[in-house]
């Protein structure tokens, strides 16, 4: 039997930008080959037992080599696993697909190539640069800024009818460009942006001429990713510019989490334009729950969940028992306003409580908080994020940390601490005072007005939009 592997392009950055058709391979991956610049929080939408091996800089600071990739794609696929091939922006621009797919087509494997959103459009259009205009410009070049190898080490092609010129990895021989472009003939005045880490919460613009951006780049410490972006529709920008009017541009920002499901706070600070990210990333192992325990629940009066999540796996259970949704007890409550909304997605209407009853089966996590008469599962750290996270933690300067619940304050500490992350050095943002106190009683002290202010937003958009659903 021979599996299958999808070259997918992640797009540049922000996760919205990959395709519908990518993230069903991610879905249905057993093995996920991921580029350093394919962002980290697509590799979410993997099932939990799906192998995720990181083909970037090595701890020891080596790459892994394109014959080790081409080895361990052919590998994996010769053992029939469905694999994916995740690479940052499109797989055909600079991405080597051309060498990996041939390597499993000698091989004989199968294969497909998905294309994503690559840098230089996606660039362009968050900094507000149309590639081509009816005015400006009537053709746009990709060139990569790092010499053929079968090369002369001159760049040397025509610049005539490429009117946009976008350079992938041109950083470290822009001044070269600059003065190849000005000798073939190119005005030194021609207009050029240069955007880093472009769709991100990290991206950054700057602008000048062939003659003067070589300087701005190094006064503001403009590093790789980059794309230079060359050509009068530079000058479109003074006008069209969206994505850096954003209000939270900039700011770095860890979102503490307690469940594995998707963090709403971080989708909502991410579309503010904050480089937001959810910690630690976690999973839960389920508990089956035997016959007599299913029996124990559906003929007890009231049932309390403390978690979303159990409310699936009770169902299972319940199924599987031969008992369905009419046999739950006619009372259920739950503490959080996620359970209640769970509850209401299978049509129960459920009552929001402060704590749990004596009087009730208390259905939930395993958890030192709540005594629950049957565990439904537990939530663990989720390893296969472990290296990877403490990576991001190391690489970025956070500044806050917002705490959506009591229990996320001890997971972040926890594994934060354990990262390496200097805790003192973050400023916090909560959600309720209980959670404030606990924060502070765990050593948090400065609060980030700024974020809390947002919270405080986001908390009366979503009870509008909750109460108006
Ligand atoms: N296959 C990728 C390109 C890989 S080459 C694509 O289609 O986009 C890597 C280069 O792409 C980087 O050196 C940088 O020039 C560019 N790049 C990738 N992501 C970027 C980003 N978010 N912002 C700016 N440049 C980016």
């Amino acid at each position: 039997m021979s599996g299958f592997v999808s070259f997918v392009g992640a797009g540049p950055g922000d996760i919205g930008l990959i395709t519908e058709k990518g993230i069903r391979r991610l879905k249905s991956a057993d093995v996920v080959l991921y580029d350093r610049l394919a962002n980290p929080r697509l590799l979410r939408f993997t099932k939990p037992d799906c192998r995720l091996v990181y083909c970037g800089k090595l701890p020891d600071r080596h790459v892994m080599r394109q014959d080790m990739i081409n080895r361990a794609l052919t590998d994996f696929a010769l053992q029939g696993l469905q694999v994916v091939r995740l690479k940052g922006g499109d797989p055909s621009v600079f991405g080597r697909v051309g060498e990996e797919a041939k390597a499993l087509k000698e091989a004989g494997i199968e294969y497909e190539i998905v294309p994503g959103v690559t840098a230089s459009v996606a660039a362009a259009s968050y900094a507000g640069i149309p590639v081509t205009h009816r005015d400006y410009s009537t053709s746009f070049t990709v060139r990569t800024g790092h010499y053929c190898s079968n090369s002369t080490g001159k760049i040397n092609e025509s610049v005539k009818n490429a009117d946009t010129i976008a350079y992938y990895m041109g950083i470290k021989n822009l001044p070269a460009h600059c003065d190849q472009l000005i000798k073939d003939g190119l005005p030194s005045t021609t207009k050029i942006a240069v955007v880093e880490w472009a769709t991100t919460g990290k991206q950054r613009t700057v602008e000048g001429s062939l003659e003067t951006i070589n300087e701005k780049v190094i006064s503001n410490k403009i590093q790789n990713p980059a794309m230079v972006i060359i050509g009068d529709v530079v000058s479109m920008r003074k006008e069209l510019a969206w994505y850096e009017k954003k209000p939270l541009l900039g700011k770095r920002l860890l979102i503490a989490k307690a469940s594995p499901s998707e963090s709403e706070i971080e989708r909502y600070f991410l579309d503010s334009g904050a480089e937001a990210y959810a910690f630690p990333t976690l999973t839960m192992k389920k508990t089956k729950l035997s016959n007599e325990d299913v029996e124990h629940i559906t003929g007890s009066g009231r049932l309390i969940f403390t978690a979303p999540e159990s409310i699936d796996i009770v169902m299972e259970s319940l199924l599987e028992a031969g008992f369905d949704v009419r046999d739950l007890p006619r009372w259920i409550g739950c503490l959080s306003e996620k359970t209640l909304q769970a509850l209401r997605l299978k049509g129960i209407i459920g009552h929001k409580l402060q704590k749990t009853e004596a009087n009730s089966v208390v259905v939930g996590p395993e958890s030192q908080q709540f005594n629950v008469t049957f565990s439904t599962h537990r939530i663990v750290r989720d390893q296969r994020f472990k290296e990877l996270e403490e990576r991001l933690l190391a690489e970025e300067k956070w500044e806050t940390v917002v705490f959506p619940n009591r229990s996320s304050v001890d997971w972040f500490t926890q594994e934060a601490d354990a990262a390496g992350l200097p805790l003192s050095l973050l400023k916090f943002a909560y959600i309720g005072n209980q959670v404030k106190a606990y924060a502070e009683e765990k050593g948090f002290q400065e609060i980030d007005e700024e974020i809390q202010r947002e919270i405080e937003s986001w908390k009366t958009n979503r009870s509008k939009v909750v109460s108006a659903g």
